[in-house]
C-alpha cells in the first residue's frame, strides 16, 4: 500500500499533508507533517495540484480557503472536531452583533461560516501574537476554545470576552493529572497543550515544570532541553515525532486514552482509495471562501 501511495503521489503530483494527530503510518508517509500552522503554510506554497490532507474536516476545509486552485481531498471527509463544531456562523454573528465594537478572533479549529465572521484568525503557535498585535483599546472576542482563551488572557493581561467552546480531547486534561504527574516524575518537565483545561488553573500556570505550547512549541521544548524526561499532556499522536526527533528521550503519556478518534480515522486504505479515485474533494462555496481567506490572510502577514 506505501508502495502504491508513493507511485500515485508522483503520477498525480500529489502532496499528502498530515497533522500530528493522526496515525504513526501517515505521519511517516506525509510530505509535510505539523500543526495547524505549520500545514496552512504548506498549502499556501505548495506548488502540486492535488493536496491530500490528513486531518479532520475543518482542515481540509482551510487548505481549500487558501488554495481554492488546487484540488483538496480528504481521505475521512466525514472526520469532525468537537472544537470547531461547537461555534456557528450564526452564532458568531449574533455575538458580533451584541459587541459592535469587538473585534473577534477565531482559532483556526473553525469552520469556513465561522472564519467568514471572524477578523483575525489564530492557531495555537501563534495566538499570543495574533493578540498582542491588536490595539490595547479594543475589545477582543476570541473562540471557540474556553481554555486557549483563558490562558491567551493571563498571559497578555488582556480581558478578552470568550467563547463556550472546548476539544473534548485536551478539555479532559485537569490539574489532579498534571500535578500528579509532576510529583511523580520531579526530574521531568510537563509540555501542556493550552486547550487543555488546567491551563486556567493558577497553581498549573507558575508551577516552574509546566510550560504550555502548541504541538511545534512541544517538540521545539523538547530538543532544545537538555532532560532526559518529558511528560506530554496533548494528544498522544504526538508522540510519535516526539520518539523520533529524541529517541534516547523518555516521552510519558499524561493519561492512557488521550486520543482524538476523528484524527485516527484517516487510514492507509483510505488514503490509498482518495488517491486512486479522487474522491472526497473540500470545497467551499466562493462568497464564503472570499470572506473566510481574508483573517487566514491577517494571520498569515502578522
Ligand atoms: S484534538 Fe480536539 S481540537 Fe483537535 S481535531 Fe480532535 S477534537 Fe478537534
Amino acid at each position: 500500500m506505501v508502495a502504491r501511495i508513493q507511485a500515485l503521489k508522483k503520477e498525480k503530483n500529489a502532496v499528502i499533508l498530515a497533522h500530528y494527530y493522526t496515525l504513526p503510518e501517515i505521519q511517516d508517509l506525509a510530505d509535510y507533517l505539523g500543526d495547524s500552522l505549520g500545514l496552512s503554510k504548506q498549502a499556501a506554497t505548495t506548488d502540486a495540484d492535488i493536496i491530500v490532507f490528513c486531518g479532520v474536516h475543518f482542515m481540509a476545509e482551510t487548505a481549500s480557503i487558501i488554495a481554492p486552485h488546487k484540488k483538496v481531498l480528504s481521505p475521512a471527509p466525514e472526520a469532525g472536531c468537537s472544537l470547531a463544531d461547537s461555534a456557528t456562523g450564526e452564532g458568531l454573528r449574533r455575538w458580533k452583533e451584541a459587541h459592535p465594537n469587538g473585534l473577534v478572533v477565531s482559532y483556526v479549529n473553525t469552520t469556513a461560516e465561522v472564519k467568514a465572521w471572524t477578523d483575525y484568525c489564530c492557531t495555537s503557535s501563534n495566538a499570543l501574537n495574533v493578540v498582542r498585535s491588536l490595539p490595547k483599546d479594543c475589545d477582543i472576542l476570541f473562540g471557540p476554545d474556553r481554555n486557549l482563551g483563558a490562558w491567551i488572557n493571563h498571559e497578555t493581561g488582556r480581558n478578552m470576552e470568550l467563547w463556550d467552546g472546548c476539544c473534548c480531547v485536551h478539555d479532559e486534561i485537569t490539574s489532579e493529572m498534571v500535578q500528579r504527574k509532576l510529583d511523580e516524575y520531579p526530574d521531568a518537565d510537563v509540555l501542556i497543550h493550552p486547550e487543555s483545561i488546567c491551563a486556567k488553573d493558577p497553581a498549573i500556570l507558575a508551577n516552574p515544570r509546566a510550560f504550555f505550547y502548541s504541538t511545534a512549541g512541544i517538540l521545539d521544548h523538547s530538543i532544545r532541553v537538555p532532560k532526559k524526561r518529558f511528560v506530554i499532556a496533548t494528544e498522544e499522536g504526538t508522540l510519535h515525532e516526539l520518539k523520533k526527533r529524541s529517541p534516547e528521550k523518555e516521552f510519558i503519556p499524561i493519561a492512557p486514552n488521550t486520543i482524538c478518534k476523528e484524527m485516527k480515522k484517516v487510514t492507509l486504505e483510505r488514503l490509498l482509495e482518495t488517491l486512486e479515485t479522487e474522491c472526497g474533494e473540500v470545497k467551499v462555496p466562493e462568497d464564503i471562501r472570499q470572506r473566510a481567506l481574508i483573517p487566514i490572510e491577517r494571520m498569515m502577514s502578522l
